[in-house]
């Protein structure tokens, strides 16, 4: 006689059956080389993130937060696209990304990048830290690198995995109910949930090579992150927070501008 499965293992199957180990960047000059455990799919998570960057852009646009400063959001535009056309190095199709670039009115200093690659960066991030061309390229290079390393996806998968973990099976219905739950996922994920201490390294790793074929000196990383510090002990900041830093950062930082100088020695200038 066959028994029937239980519904809830036949849920786990599907679930622990659709975990997949994937290669998300190639390793670039900077030899950034891991492979990521995935419950979700790539598309998944591109249609949740497309529908959370909807609803911040809505919500800035309502509070006519988006876009107020041509000049500023020309600067922040220019920057990051000439580190969106760098992206390739990594993962050919980010060629095909439809990325967007916008800047938001706020005295927040923060920046990200949603998976699909859609970046927004608080005014208050430029403003208050007074950014160079070349420390704003860190910090839009260090969010491009989480979108491509699919950082996020990897997020969100370990939180489902701690669910079922626990035993809460309303995470496999949630991976049914559409992408409404996820879309909230990627804004938590974006907005309080802090990033491991290897996605940091990761994402500072590509986002220095990303700046330095884009023709912004690396050395840049360094005063943007002593900046990053200096802010955190006087009156904190919402970046730090989900992109937590310590000291060994700038010590990695040091260690790899030998691989990043000669990159940006052999990259054209940006026009001032
Ligand atoms: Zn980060």
């Amino acid at each position: 006689m066959t028994r029937a499965v239980p519904v809830w293992a036949a849920a786990l199957a599907t679930l622990i059956g659709g975990c997949q180990s994937v290669t998300t960047t190639a390793p670039g000059a900077i030899g950034v080389e891991r492979r990521q455990s995935m419950l979700v799919s790539e598309q998944q998570v591109e249609q949740s993130a497309a529908q959370a960057y909807t609803a911040e852009l809505t919500k800035a646009r309502e509070q006519k937060q988006l876009n107020t400063d041509a000049a500023q959001l020309q600067r922040v535009r220019t920057i990051a696209n000439r580190l969106i056309a760098q992206a390739p190095v990594f993962r050919a199709d980010a060629a095909n990304w439809q990325w967007q670039v916008n800047v938001q009115t706020s005295k927040d200093v923060n920046a990200y990048c949603m998976p699909g690659g859609r970046i927004m960066v608080y005014s208050g991030l430029i403003e208050q830290l007074k950014l160079t061309d070349a420390e704003l390229a860190t910090v839009v290079g260090h969010e491009i690198a989480h979108a491509l390393r699919e950082h996020s996806r990897e997020a969100v998968s370990r939180a489902y995995a701690q669910q079922v973990g626990l035993g809460a099976l309303g995470a496999l219905a949630g991976l049914g109910s559409g992408s409404m739950q996820l879309a909230g996922m990627i804004t938590n994920v974006t907005f309080s949930l802090p990033r491991s201490r290897l996605q940091e390294t990761e994402a500072d790793r590509i986002g220095l090579e990303l700046m330095a074929r884009a023709g912004y000196d690396p050395q840049a990383a360094l005063s943007l992150w002593r900046k990053m510090a200096q802010l955190k002990q006087s009156s904190g900041s919402d970046f730090l927070s989900t992109h937590p830093s310590d000291a060994s950062r700038l010590d990695d930082l040091e260690k790899l501008m030998p691989r990043a100088l000669p990159l940006y020695q052999a990259a054209p200038r940006p026009a001032s």
